[in-house]
């Protein structure tokens, strides 16, 4: 019988099983070994409100400005745990630009900007002038950009293998391969039950499943809509130092930065779809070419390049919010789900699932991201 069972390996349940080992707790952390965001995803460290999201769903707008405070403390607990990995993850907090390509969107922004500045992000506004001095890598098309300067990237390759190498230190056992099918409760305790037959005990459970979450906690009869979506990723080539900030785009869907190496990164959330007998994530010729084609339009050098590899992986959506703390049909069973730009919030959301699980203060208000909304909505 373990103490405290993960369910999911990714960036979140990863940085959890981390925070119980250190607070000394009997931890086993559990992985079906593929569908992940945190394998797939682009390495962007997000900061500042999704303009396009804004428009698209004005109804929105006060959770996710809810939400803000959440990001810039988000990229800083980045920054801590690659000090305390001692690990070069490629993070760099070299600012983000979202960029817009009419004065209309750009009036959009600005408005954007003073809001945000209100709430205390670190963002300015740049016109065509300015973004020719700060990134002259841009294209013609590009009419001015809102700067974020506690936004950048890292290398999420590097990030999940020094954090398994963290876990395999602290001799906490971590087993990839095994999925869950559902979890039964019993009086003395909670039974995982393996896809393969087997049989887990735990005194308490945390679901960081993702997009696998949802049909876990619905095998207690609480709901909880996670989806999963399956998005296109895109890396090149190789180049010279070309592009200094994590780029993306105000009213369409991209997002690019360069890596160490000089690779060039594109995604943005173009669509994939979900394929075989296993539903494995796979591309889609015209996400593909619409992606990499919107690339060249905002940095046109990248046309010159080679396309180096193309995947897919899989996000995971419910209501745009994290969803944190216990299932109200069965409090020993916790739920840790970042909400958008999981992979930026994944130590910070692990964190909070760690202080809410051990009765500690995750220094945030957390009501608004319980698990017990979901409930609250079904029953009408
Ligand atoms: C292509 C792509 C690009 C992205 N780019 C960015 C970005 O640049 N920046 C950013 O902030 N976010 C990005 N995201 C989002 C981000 O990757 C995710 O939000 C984040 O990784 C979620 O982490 P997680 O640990 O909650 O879930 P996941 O990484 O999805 O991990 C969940 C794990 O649970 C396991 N699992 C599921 N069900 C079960 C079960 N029943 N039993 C056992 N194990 C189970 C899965 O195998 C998986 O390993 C991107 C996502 C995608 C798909």
């Amino acid at each position: 019988m373990t103490d405290i069972a993960v369910i999911g390996g990714g960036i979140v349940g990863m940085c959890l099983a981390r925070e119980l080992a250190m607070a000394g707790r009997d931890v086993t952390l559990l992985d079906s070994g593929h569908h992940a965001g945190t394998t797939a995803n682009a390495g962007s460290l997000h900061v500042q409100m999704q303009s396009r999201f804004l428009r698209m769903y004005p109804e929105l707008v006060p959770n996710l400005e809810a939400s803000l405070p959440l990001y810039p403390e988000a990229a800083r607990r980045w920054r801590l745990l690659a000090e305390d990995l001692g690990a070069d993850i490629e993070l760099r907090q070299s600012g983000g630009l979202m960029v817009c390509e009419t004065a209309e969107h750009y009036e959009f922004l600005a408005q954007k900007c003073r809001r945000e500045q209100a709430l205390g992000l670190q963002v300015e506004m740049l016109d065509r002038a300015a973004l020719r001095r700060v990134a002259p890598y841009l294209g013609d098309a590009v009419h001015g950009a809102e700067l974020c300067a506690e936004e950048g990237k890292l290398n999420p390759l590097l990030a999940n293998e020094a954090l398994r190498r963290d876990l395999q230190a602290r001799g906490v056992p971590y087993h990839i391969g095994h999925r869950i099918a559902r979890i039964e409760a019993v009086r003395e305790a909670l039974l995982l039950h393996g896809t393969d037959g087997s049989v887990i005990r735990a005194g308490r459970v945390v679901l960081a499943a993702g997009a696998g979450s949802g049909a876990l906690a619905g095998s207690l009869g609480a709901p909880l809509p996670t989806v999963a979506e399956p998005l296109h990723m895109n890396i090149t080539e190789a180049t010279a130092p070309l592009i200094l900030h994590l780029v993306q785009h105000a009213e369409r869907m991209i997002t690019l930065k360069q890596l160490a190496a000089g690779q060039v990164v594109i995604g943005g959330g173009w669509p994939a779809r979900f394929a075989g007998p296993q539903d494995f994530p796979t591309v889609e010729a015209a996400s593909l070419v619409g992606n990499l084609s919107l690339a060249q339009h905002i940095v046109p050098p990248i046309g010159g390049l080679r396309l180096l590899r193309s995947w897919a992986g899989v996000n995971t959506t419910a209501d745009g919010q994290c969803i944190l703390g216990p299932l109200p049909q069965e409090p020993r069973v916790h739920v840790a789900v970042p909400g958008d730009a999981g992979y930026t919030l994944g130590p910070l959301v692990a964190s909070m699932a760690a202080a809410l699980l051990l009765g500690r203060d995750p220094g945030f208000a957390t009501d608004r991201f319980t698990p017990a909304r979901f409930s609250r909505a079904a029953s009408g």
